[in-house]
Parts: structure tokens; C-alpha cells; sequence
């Protein structure tokens, strides 16, 4: 999964559980052992009517086999990907079910309430559940009047406690007249606008979401023999699809660099899945065969927004190997109701971060020569935390489900949230990275580490588990070192700065200046923010609302809060140009900055003593050193 930041001094695309040296079956599990009804033979079928789509619903009636006597079916929960109990149990309305065409009385269960009981009746073997799903409720949308994204997983209601690899499901769908539709399922046969798929265990029809629209290009960016890679575009505007040849150029380098970094494969035909849109909200979603990802409209035809998100389908890429094929063994599990740990994140998402941006610069999405400015910019939204005093990496993790819901709070970097284990991952995996570069003189790196962790070199998509320990362990086979010691001290306990080694290892040092850095200026750019936490210590908006104030910061002594909006600085009317003018000023004749501000309907002034000038992060070579960044993000590949 993918986090999209906009709090600190700096926005990443990121945007992906302690007992983690347990041994598996400590933690009891709900149920999984009921007798699938559903088999191959005899499915259960699923007819999703999609062709309302535009309209924000879709209608969904599914054939469930069933026994005589009580029975309980039960809505997705967990949903893998998303790391959190969010299977979207509110966009579920109009539930029919019927057996042998007579309705039958179903009644939701008290404490469970993705589970719904009904008392089937004698010489019934299947019943008939039909509902409405809304597209676009609550807080993300998931449809436009031209391109929708359907998930398998939103739209089904299955028998519970059964273990979903060796539960069928037969899945079809009518498509509004004239779209085209991708997904990583197997199309057996159409008629008109509905298509039928092949069944399926019911863990890969959910693990295939697919993506439906008017406007659609599908590019092949590899093959070798009957395996094939593709990038399948689905766009709100026709024009939106006129990708330059330079930037398919850099998707087309993607594969070749993910199989260098791995040495392996685990799927056969992969669809990387893009809606291009400014009604769909962002997301990337990580799948085994496919990913979802949801971008704004121009994201395949700006520079820009390369810059800032092309990390996005390099980052759901990798997680087909890091992820769906090697996972933490507490996030595995047989349904979707069972809860998943999320301890381990900060290797399934943590180094994800990292090995999504390196492909991104390996492959040409970004400049490698970039990278350095990318990283100061991620050290200091780091550095400069002020919830890192209290909250190790690992409560993030483990409190995942909930830290996923940061961007909606006040102060998110008191907080801290989600995000962080991406960011702070990136930092800790690229540690790890120069480390057994350093200690093996450049023989190997963090892909050496990446070959023995996904082989074989070749299976189809299926899972293999690990724990803290076997990372550890394999780590050691790489390069002797104290990985437990390492890891103990940057995610197990509370750190007052990320992993910082990696940068005097790496040839470069931090500095601060007052020219802007690329990165947080075409982040800043592109998501109308102007972030100040270097200097007066807080983030607005271009309309000069707070969105944050750091803790400690001149801001934040003089009072400032978030929830305020600065109306004139100096007793000029706000803007970034303005405020950035009188930055200079005080510098200069040192001088309290005076702020108008608003608040709730109150205004009030407010003398913020900050007398430092812009200052922006950047990182600089240390001189007679290698550049061992540059060697990192070089491309690996034969093009
Ligand atoms: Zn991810």
C-alpha cells in the first residue's frame, strides 16, 4: 500500500506486526477449518452489474452453496494491503437473500458485524444474496463517470470460517456499454458487455481487483515467452493517455531492473492497473499478478508529477515479491476475517519504500542524480520529528490499523502516523544497504540480500512467510553483523533520530541553505502547500491555513496552532511570496515576524521571533569519498 504524505517539511508518495520471534500458532486464530461448501466443481458464482458505475453504484448477486440448517456469511474485513479492518461494511445496502426464488428472514450478528445469519431451509443448496455497493462513499472515491475501480473484495459476501484457498469463486461483470476492462483474472467468455470469468480460490479473486473505463491504453512493457508485463491506463480524458515515448521508455526499464534486483519472479502475467484521474482518489494498492494504482489525471504526461509520485506502480511492483510472495508469518492469514498483526511492517512496507524509489531512479522515472536531494529531504522530515521522543518505530507498526488514519487529526507530527514506517523505512533499509556494501568492499549489497530472500528464481504466485529472526539470519548470511542489535536500536526502541549513518557511509553530507530543495518544491508545487518547518516551524497551505505547528518551533512558543490561518504577515496580505520576503527581512534586521491570524472566526496578532533566514536541506559530497549513492541508483539492468 501506498501513503500519500502532505504533513512535514515534506510530502512523499509513499504511497503499503511484538512477537515477531514467536513461533507461528501462539496467537489463536479465529476459525478456518469449516467444510467449503464452494469447491471448484461447484462455485460460488458472483455477477457484479458494474454498469451503473458511473453513476457511483454497482449491484452485486452471488449464488452462495449452502446446507439446511443455521449459516452465516460474512463480509470482508481485512482485506489484504490495506493493514486495517477497513473492508468498507457502510457502502453495503439493499441485502436481498432468497433461496428457491422465496425471500429469507437474515439478521446481522450483535458483536460481529460483518457476519449475517440466516436458517436455511430443508432441500436448499444454495441461496441467493444480492446487494448494492456504493462506489464512492465515505472518504474515498473509487469512480468517475469514465473510469471505475472495482475490487472483488468490496462487492462479496462469503461463507464464513472457511479457509479461502480452497474456497471457489466464480466471478462476472457487465460493463457499462463501450468500456474496456483489465484485471489479472482469466476471461473464459463474453457476451455483450458481460464477461465471465475463470473460478478461482477466493484469496486470488480478491487478490485481482479490476479496473473498468471509456478511455484506455494498455502498453506491454516486457515478455518472455508466455509471461507477459503490462501497463494498463484508464483515463478520465482521452488526451491523458498521449504518454510521451520517454516516459513508457522508463516503465519499459522497470521489469529488467526489478529482475536484477531479485534475481527472481513469482507471477506469470502482470498487470500493473493505473486509473488517471482527479475524481479517483490516490491509492496504491499492492496485488500478486496485478496492483491497483489510482493517480491524478496528469500523472503520465507531467514531469512533475514523475518527480514527486513516480515511485508509485515501482513501489506496488515490488511488493509482488515483498509482500504477496515473501510476507511477515502474523500478517498471513486463511480469511478475511482473521485480524493481522501488523508488526512487521517495517520490512514489508519499510523496505518496499526504499526498493520502490530505487527502481523508480534505477529505471529512469526519476534522475538518479536526484537521489541525494530526495533523501536530505526524507532525513529531515524525519530528523526533525517531535513524536519520535515517545513512540518507537514499532508502536507505528503494530498500531498500524489506526496510525493509517493520521492525515484526519490535528498535530500529525506529535502523533506521527503511518507514514513513518515508510519514510523512517526508507532510511533504515538504505542503512542496511551501505552497511554490507562498506563491510564487504562493494562485493555486495542489499540485492545480494533481495536474491536470497525471494528465491527460488521462478514459481507462480504463492506465499512464503518470515519473522524478524529469519531476516536477521539471512542478513547474517550475507554479511556477519549484529542485525538483532541494529534492528533492536532503530525500530524496537525509542530512537531520537532516524538511521543516520547511511549518509557519511554513502559519500554525502547534510547541509542546510536557503536555496529551495527540488523535491519539497514540486511537492510543495504540486499539492498547494508551502511547508516552513525548518523556519518558523509549521506547514499551510497556499491559502495560508495551518496545518501543523512542530512542537518547540518559533511558532509554536509564540502560540501558533493548527486550525489558524494567516491572513497578513507584516501587515501585508498572505502569500508564500510574501512570507518568504519577510523571512529575508528579519533575517536581515532582526525583527519579530508579525502575523494576523484567524481562528474560528477570532483574529488575533502574533510576534513570531525567527530571525534564521530560509533554510532548506540538501545533501553535499563529502570530498575523496565514494559515491556510493550514485552507484545505488545507477541502472542494473541491460537495457
Ligand atoms: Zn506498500
Amino acid at each position: 500500500m501506498k501513503q500519500l504524505l502532505m504533513r512535514s517539511a515534506f510530502a512523499v508518495a509513499a504511497l503499503g506486526l511484538c512477537a515477531a520471534t514467536s513461533a507461528a500458532g501462539l496467537i489463536p486464530e479465529p476459525n478456518a477449518n469449516a467444510v467449503p461448501y464452494a469447491t471448484q466443481a461447484n462455485p460460488e458464482t458472483l455477477v457484479l452489474d458494474a454498469s451503473t458505475a458511473g453513476r457511483g453504484f454497482a449491484t452485486s448477486t452471488m449464488e452462495i452453496p449452502v446446507r439446511p440448517g443455521p449459516f452465516t456469511f460474512v463480509y470482508p474485513q481485512w482485506i489484504p494491503g490495506y493493514h486495517a479492518p477497513h473492508g468498507p461494511l457502510a457502502d453495503v445496502s439493499q441485502i436481498k437473500v432468497s433461496a428457491n426464488g422465496q425471500p429469507l428472514a437474515w439478521h446481522r450478528d450483535k458483536v460481529d458485524m460483518y457476519a449475517f445469519h440466516v436458517m436455511v431451509p430443508q432441500g436448499v443448496d444454495s441461496i441467493k444474496v444480492q446487494f448494492t455497493v456504493l462506489l464512492n462513499g465515505g472518504t474515498s472515491r473509487r469512480a468517475s463517470p469514465n473510469v471505475a475501480v472495482l475490487t472483488w473484495t468490496r462487492v462479496l459476501f462469503y461463507q464464513n470460517d472457511i479457509n479461502y484457498h480452497h474456497y471457489y469463486l466464480k466471478a462476472s461483470v457487465i460493463l457499462p456499454k463501450g468500456w474496456g476492462y483489465s484485471t489479472a483474472l482469466t476471461t473464459e467468455s463474453r457476451a455483450g458487455e458481460r464477461v465471465n470469468f475463470k473460478e478461482e480460490p477466493l484469496n486470488y479473486v480478491g487478490d485481482s481487483p479490476l479496473f473498468i473505463g471509456r478511455y484506455y491504453k494498455k502498453v506491454l512493457l516486457w515478455h518472455h515467452g508466455d509471461a507477459h508485463m503490462w501497463l494498463d491506463m484508464f483515463a478520465d480524458a482521452p488526451q491523458d493517455l498521449d504518454v510521451p515515448a520517454k516516459i513508457i521508455d522508463a516503465y519499459k526499464n522497470v521489469p529488467a531492473e526489478a529482475f536484477a534486483l531479485y534475481g527472481s519472479r513469482h507471477w506469470y502475467n502482470y498487470h500493473a492497473l493505473l486509473s488517471l484521474s482527479n475524481k479517483i482518489s490516490f491509492e496504491g494498492v499492492e496485488h500478486h499478478q496485478s496492483s491497483d494504482n489510482r493517480a491524478p489525471a496528469d500523472f503520465m504526461t507531467n514531469p512533475t508529477a514523475q518527480l514527486v509520485m513516480g515511485d508509485l506502480v515501482t513501489h506496488e511492483f515490488s511488493h509482488s515479491w515483498n509482500g504477496k510472495y515473501r510476507r511477515p508469518w502474523d500478517l498471513t492469514t486463511d480469511n478475511y476475517q482473521i485480524p493481522q498483526r501488523t508488526d512487521l511492517l517495517w520490512v514489508y512496507e519499510g523496505m518496499n519504500q526504499y526498493l520502490g524509489d530505487l527502481l523508480s531512479f534505477r529505471a529512469g522515472i526519476r534522475k538518479p542524480s536526484l537521489y541525494p536531494q530526495y533523501l536530505a529531504a526524507i532525513y529531515t522530515q524525519m530528523a526533525t520529528e517531535p513524536g519520535r521522543d515517545t513512540t518507537p518505530l514499532i508502536d507505528l507498526t503494530t498500531g498500524a490499523p489506526y496510525y493509517y488514519d493520521q492525515g484526519r487529526g490535528q498535530y500529525p507530527s506529535i502523533r506521527r502516523g503511518a507514514g513513518d514506517f515508510y519514510t523512517e523505512g526508507e532510511l533504515l533499509w538504505l542503512d542496511v544497504d551501505t552497511i554490507i556494501r562498506e563491510k564487504t568492499h562493494g562485493k555486495k549489497s542489499l540485492d545480494t540480500f533481495l536474491h536470497l530472500y525471494s528465491a527460488p528464481k521462478l514459481t507462480g504466485p504463492v506465499t512464503k512467510t518470515y519473522t524478524r529472526a529469519q531476516i536477521e539470519h539471512l542478513l547474517n548470511e550475507v554479511v556477519p553483523y549484529n542485525w538483532h542489535a541494529f534492528f533492536q536500536r532503530h525500530v524496537y526502541e525509542i530512537a531520537k533520530l532516524p538511521p543516520t549513518g547511511e549518509l557519511k557511509r554513502s559519500g554525502w553530507r547534510l547541509v542546510y541553505t536557503a536555496k529551495p530543495n527540488p523535491f519539497t518544491k514540486a511537492v510543495a508545487g504540486m499539492f498547494h502547500m508551502d511547508s516552513q518547518w525548518l523556519t518558523y516551524g509549521f506547514n499551510i497551505g497556499r491559502n495560508g491555513a495551518l496545518t501543523d505547528v512542530r512542537e518547540g518551533s518559533p511558532a509554536w512558543k509564540a502560540g501558533m496552532a493548527p486550525g489558524m490561518k494567516i491572513e497578513a504577515v507584516n501587515g501585508q496580505s498572505f502569500t508564500p511570496k510574501v512570507l518568504n520576503y519577510m523571512m529575508v527581512q528579519a533575517e536581515h534586521h532582526a525583527q519579530p515576524t508579525k502575523f494576523e491570524v484567524s481562528q474560528d472566526g477570532w483574529f488575533h496578532t502574533i510576534w513570531v521571533s525567527y530571525f534564521g533566514g530560509p533554510r532548506y536541506p540538501h545533501l553535499v559530497r563529502i570530498p575523496g569519498t565514494v559515491n556510493m549513492l550514485a552507484k545505488i541508483m545507477a541502472p542494473h539492468a541491460k537495457h
